[in-house]
């Protein structure tokens, strides 16, 4: 069970370079600072959804799943796209789907960036 404290997290916009899916996770570590743990559970959570992914573990771990722990703080940030959410306050573009939605960490909208990408964190 995670405790969410949303003061101290950061929505973080990941591009999986190999299938290009974008999903979005919160987290109060930048993802290049996570333990091997937390990293691992991010990329296997994708990982169900992106063969590619499954593959590129295998590759860097040799083929060994035990390894995977190892490498996959590398399949995280070497192999993948990481934007942190820059959100600039405009109270002329309202907040939407297009902002919950977002694909990129760039934001400009009525929210300032409190909301964006949010529609995209993986459950
Ligand atoms: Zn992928
Ligand atoms: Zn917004």
């Amino acid at each position: 069970m995670v405790i969410k404290n949303a003061a101290a997290e950061t929505r973080y916009m990941i591009r999986c370079c190999y299938c290009k899916q974008t999903f979005a996770i919160e987290s109060a570590v930048a993802p290049w600072q996570m333990s091997n743990a937390a990293a691992l559970a991010v990329v296997e959570r994708h990982a169900a959804v992106c063969p590619t992914t499954t593959k590129r573990l295998e590759f860097r771990a040799h083929g060994r799943v035990e390894r995977f722990i190892d490498v996959a703080r590398d399949v995280l940030t070497a192999d993948w796209k990481i934007e942190t959410v820059n959100g600039r306050y405009n109270p002329a573009i309202k907040c939407g789907a297009r902002c919950l939605n977002a694909k990129h960490g760039d934001c400009e909208c009525s929210c300032g960036g409190a909301h964006h990408g949010e529609g995209m964190v993986a459950a």
